[in-house]
């Protein structure tokens, strides 16, 4: 027998967004009332860019209304054609920006201890029709940076990371935004950082930034001249006073999550069957989910069984990432998901658990209580 969990309490969520006392927030909007100014690159949105270059330790950024924009637009600044190299353990989006841009997604296989791109693996799906390489720092865990760069260097291929999971993070002292021809956050209402929705492009070319300016605001290129076929991607005021007073908590808040993680790690370290993420060396972390991989033959009880106990006792944990994008329906078959085992293998097994700075230890441990529980 299974055993039992003894209380039923209130509702946990897997995560929760990061606000800042009302009053700050009151206080960062009430100029607005004088200026009318709402959005259009405003005087939050121009400030928020400069506090982020500081936090971020980058020296380009340009803001944009969420991190799937900041991922479409970029590619397609890069005016690129052809096949981009990427992953299907990612959210929709990742696989979306290609194929929007009518490029074909080239799935390659994940790493299944970081779950991030198989460097090893990269090569071998170089083709003639390549132009670049869109990788994931899935969780935060960091990308193998440097031979995944050193191959596209050796092809001439861009390199554009999906960061969208690794604000703040630094690689050997480095804004993780500084490596690659760009990185693409994520500022959504349900990550480390938030500015309700919002994202931002960090690049190497000054080039890349003005152009990035432009397809934010339909293209204009001066008040008289549409350049290009632009879109609407401009993040507005309200949103960066939200970044604003998020960006003076998001160091206290990394904080509690990182004590969140240790308690977990504490609890479920050493199960067997259980298997945590990666603790990566030289990668300052944003502790952004925690992720477990359920081993059903080890552990006695598979990842649907954890889920399933987990929402009895009113905890929400997420099947993060499932499905992997190579299989969802509005591709109809078109990639060949046995090209991509261990994303298969890890989709198929991975559960995140709760994790926000407010989730308290007791919270933790009742979920840890249930999770335990389920070993057969
Ligand atoms: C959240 C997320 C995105 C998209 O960001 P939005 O701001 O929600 O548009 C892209 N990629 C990954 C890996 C994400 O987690």
């Amino acid at each position: 027998m299974k055993g039992d969990v003894p209380y039923m309490d209130s509702k946990i969520l897997v995560t929760r967004s990061s606000m800042p006392g009302m009053e700050e927030y009151i206080d960062e909007i009430r100029e607005m009332w004088d200026s009318h100014w709402l959005t259009n690159m405003g005087p939050k949105h121009q400030k928020l860019e400069e506090e982020l270059k500081k936090y971020l330790g980058l020296d380009h950024i340009e803001l944009l209304v969420n991190g799937h924009m900041a991922l479409e637009l970029t590619l397609q600044a890069m005016n690129l054609q052809g096949e981009v190299i990427t992953t299907p353990f990612t959210f929709a989006s990742t696989t979306h920006a290609i194929v929007r841009n009518g490029l074909k997604p080239v799935f390659c296989d994940i790493d299944p201890v970081t779950y991030t791109m198989d460097a090893g693996k990269l090569e071998k799906l170089i083709t003639d029709y390549t132009c670049a390489v869109l990788p994931v720092h899935v969780y935060g865990n960091i990308c193998n940076i440097e031979e995944i760069e050193r191959i596209a260097h050796k092809y001439e291929l861009k390199v554009i990371y999906d960061a969208a999971h690794a604000f703040g993070e630094t690689y050997h002292g480095k804004g993780i935004g500084s490596f690659g021809d760009a990185s693409c956050f994520s500022f959504h209402a349900t990550k480390v950082f938030n500015s309700i929705e919002g994202g931002a492009v960090s690049y190497r070319e000054k080039w890349l930034g003005d152009y990035l300016y432009e397809l934010k605001n339909f293209g204009f290129h001066g008040p008289e001249e549409v350049s290009e076929v632009g879109a609407n991607a401009k993040l507005n005021e309200f949103s960066a006073s939200m970044g604003l007073c998020n960006l003076r908590h998001v160091d206290e808040e990394i904080q509690k999550r990182k004590k969140i993680v240790e308690r977990y790690r504490e609890r479920l370290e050493g199960i067997d069957g259980i298997r945590l993420n990666v603790v990566q060396d030289g990668v300052k972390s944003n502790y952004s989910y925690f992720p477990v991989v359920f081993e059903e033959k080890q552990f006695g009880a598979s990842r649907a069984e954890v889920f399933d106990r987990l929402a009895e006792h009113g905890i929400g944990a997420r099947k993060y990432f499932y499905p992997l994008t190579n299989t969802f329906s509005c591709f109809h078959r078109r990639f060949d998901v046995s090209k991509t085992p261990a994303a298969l293998h890890i989709s198929k097994r991975v559960l995140t658990l709760p994790l926000y700075a407010g989730l308290g230890l007791s919270d933790v441990d009742r979920i840890c209580d249930v999770v335990v529980s389920c070993k057969g």
